[in-house]
């Protein structure tokens, strides 16, 4: 074998895509429910995707951050423009940008003088696979081996805010979470703990990095997870996924404190930010931060979970105990083992992920509409009924 064996591919090999469908070269469809891992937010060849990477790619690929970018400062303007951020940072992908996060934590207490560098994370998180991310993380799977991990991570439980509070000493710099946990299992952070937590920084002088890199570029049915709580001030959120559509795009949006402290030269990326990246995240863009585009999201994620609850729950109580998530971050909580679900649904041709706490994740395409919630459903009881 040529690829290095760190992943363990389905026996499905993917020719093209097309909307809420992906197709083998033998012509067998598949209703996509994974998205890419949550990536490809406005389904798979998407026609002004396209029509943006084409154009852009017969004027210049690559030309590196020596150079301004017009691309590259519209997107960042649309983004500080309809966020909290006063400035972005573009990278490749999501560790990239939750590593640019850390690294602008350290920077913002060295730049006040402050002698603080541990960061508060939640167990059961995911950041990403460098050395910081798997560090802030904690978790053994991802560590093993590669110890020693960097210092000054505590992981405490999400979603408990007493636990952040008693782990607060005078060299904590900030509190990092995903706003809403996806690997771990679609949990999303709770209103009123992410409230204490604002009031936890507030009182203690600490920064909050938010990591939705899963959650963020309206997966929630916000531009971000962030918006569903007014009160929520972030210092730093790390996007990435849904943000390229499918081109591999990370980015950081820091507040007016943070992006003070990171100076001329303090960090940089070659790839990030270029113009074939920005050329698509701008489309992206232009569809996500519409509020129409926003309130689809919501209302057929609330549709999709409503009809899981009514049609598959009730109906098959002995496989599944629960749903859980929040606008098209969807959970469906197995009794039986997730993975001997998630093959039952690949039969019915609908592909689906596991996630953490044994649960059938589904990250549908933004543009998902009610009849492919429907088709779905049929699959779901179809698989289940032959289980
Ligand atoms: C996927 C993910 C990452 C890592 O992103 P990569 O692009 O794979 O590096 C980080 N944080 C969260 C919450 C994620 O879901």
């Amino acid at each position: 074998m040529s690829i290095l064996k760190v992943y363990n591919p389905l026996n499905i090999e993917i020719d093209h895509g097309d909307g809420v469908y992906l197709y083998c070269k033998k012509g067998t469809r598949y209703l996509d429910f994974t998205s890419g891992i949550g990536v490809t937010s406005l389904g798979h060849s998407h026609p002004s995707l396209i029509s943006a990477l084409k154009s852009q790619a017969e004027k210049i690929w690559h030309c590196s951050n020596l150079f301004r970018i017009e691309n590259q400062q519209i997107v960042a303007d649309k983004i500080t423009q309809n966020s909290f951020a006063e400035s972005v940072f573009f990278c490749n992908s999501g560790t990239e940008a939750v590593e640019a996060g850390i690294k602008v934590i350290r920077k913002y207490f060295n730049a006040v003088n402050e002698k603080r560098f541990k960061i508060i994370c939640a167990k059961n998180s995911f950041h990403g696979r460098t050395y910081a991310a798997i560090s802030a993380s904690g978790k053994s799977k991802l560590t093993e081996g590669f110890e020693p991990v960097l210092n000054g991570f505590k992981q405490v439980a999400f979603n408990d805010s007493k636990a952040v509070s008693r782990s607060v000493d005078k060299e904590t710099a900030a509190i990092m979470i995903e706003t809403v946990q996806g690997e771990g299992g679609i949990t999303p952070a709770k209103k009123d703990y992410l409230r204490d937590i604002q009031k936890i920084a507030n009182d203690n002088n600490l920064l909050l990095f938010f990591d939705e890199v899963q959650c963020g570029v309206g997966r929630t049915g916000k531009f971000l997870a962030t918006e569903w709580v007014k009160e929520l001030k972030p210092n730093i959120v790390a996007v990435a996924k849904g943000i390229g559509g499918g081109f591999p795009i990370g980015a950081l949006l820091l507040d007016k404190k943070t992006s003070k402290s990171m100076d001329l030269g303090s960090h940089g990326s070659t790839f990030g930010g270029n113009p074939l990246a920005m050329a698509v995240a701008q489309e992206v863009l232009n569809f996500v931060l519409n509020e129409e585009f926003l309130d689809h999201v919501r209302e057929i994620g609330f549709n999709l979970r409503k009809l899981l609850r009514e049609n598959i729950l009730t109906k098959f109580p002995k496989l599944v105990s629960g749903v859980r998530g929040i606008g098209l971050m969807v959970g469906l909580e197995a009794i039986e083992n997730n993975e001997i679900l998630i093959k039952s649904l690949i039969k019915e041709k609908l592909l689906t992920v596991k996630a953490g706490q044994n649960v059938i994740r589904m990250l549908p395409p933004l543009i998902l509409e009610m009849k492919h919630v429907e088709e779905a459903i049929e699959k779901i009881d179809k698989a289940f009924s032959n289980l």
